[in-house]
Parts: structure tokens; sequence; C-alpha cells
């Protein structure tokens, strides 16, 4: 199996909810290997690059505020984002994570654990991982400069 890198966000409801180290220390117990860190306030160019492949979905301009910290507002609507190296790390990752759909992921994933619905419908989740090798390759070069990463 090879060494692969993943990218991990700590959403705008994660950054408010002040889950970014509980989240954090879920994937240190899990065993992954940290390579990169940076907060960022998410521009509407790089939100609608990085969920570029769901753009035809109903949910997507409400995803692009979510995203941007429209809902919750914290200090320069920041978000953290994070990259992990490791075998198979993207699979593990998302175990880790969980579904989704909060209400759908098991309750001891990130997302079961904290995620929730909100009443407007659109997943208050904590967290993003990238879900395949493909996207996994885009999103950390269009959130990290290489020199940014311990790679
Ligand atoms: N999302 C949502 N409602 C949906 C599906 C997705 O609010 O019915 C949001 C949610 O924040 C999710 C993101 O859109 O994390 C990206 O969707 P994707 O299907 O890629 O899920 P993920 O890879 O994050 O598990
Ligand atoms: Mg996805």
């Amino acid at each position: 199996m090879a060494i692969e890198k993943t990218l991990v966000i700590i959403k705008p409801d994660g950054i408010l909810r002040k889950l970014s180290g509980i989240a954090i220390d879920r994937l240190d117990n899990a065993g992954f290997e940290m390579i990169g860190a940076k907060v960022v306030s998410v521009s509407d160019e790089l939100a609608h690059k990085h969920y570029c492949e769901l753009a035809n979905e109903p949910f997507f301009e409400t995803l692009m505020k979510f995203i941007q910290g429209e809902f919750h507002d914290t200090y320069k609507k920041k978000v953290l984002a994070l990259v992990y190296k490791g075998e198979n790390v993207i699979e593990e990752v998302r175990k880790t994570v969980g579904a989704t759909n909060p209400e759908k992921a098991e309750p001891g994933t990130i997302r079961g654990s904290f995620g929730r619905v909100s009443t407007k419908g659109y997943y208050e989740n904590v967290v993003h991982a990238s879900g395949n090798a493909k996207d996994a390759e885009k999103e950390i070069a269009l959130w990290f400069k290489p020199g940014e990463l311990l790679d």
C-alpha cells in the first residue's frame, strides 16, 4: 500500500464550537501523522474550487456560504486546514471522520460525536476529509504550497 496524503478541514461550525482540539485529538489517537496545518479565511474562489464537483447539487449555494463561515461567525471566518500522511490515510481518516450526514455517522466518529443537522437542513458536520486519491491531490495543491508541508 502506497503512502498517501489527505486534507482535513475543521469547518466553521467546528471552529465556532471549539472542536478543533478534540478533532485533532481523535486523529492523533488514531495514529495519523500531521504534516501541515494553517488557518485560512476561505474566499469565494477557494470555496468554489474546493467543491467544484458538487456545483450541480441542490445544496451547493448553501455549502458555499457554510464553508465560508457565513453561518458561523468567528474571527475572520476562519477554518483550520490540516494535511495527514500515511499508509491508506485517505480511507482511514474518512473512517475516523464518519459519514457525511452526522445523523448517520457512527457514534464514535468525529461527525457522529459532534455533528448535527442544522434546522435549515444542511449538515454541520465539523470536518472535511478528502474522499479519494484524486480529490486529495487536488485539494492539498489548492490549500497548501509545497513548502508548507513537512514532506
Ligand atoms: N452537504 C450537505 N448536505 C448534503 C450533502 C452534503 O450539507 O445533503 C455538505 C456537507 O458539509 C458535506 C459537503 O456538503 O460535508 C460535501 O459533500 P460530500 O458529499 O462531498 O460529503 P463529504 O465528502 O464531506 O463526506
Ligand atoms: Mg466529499
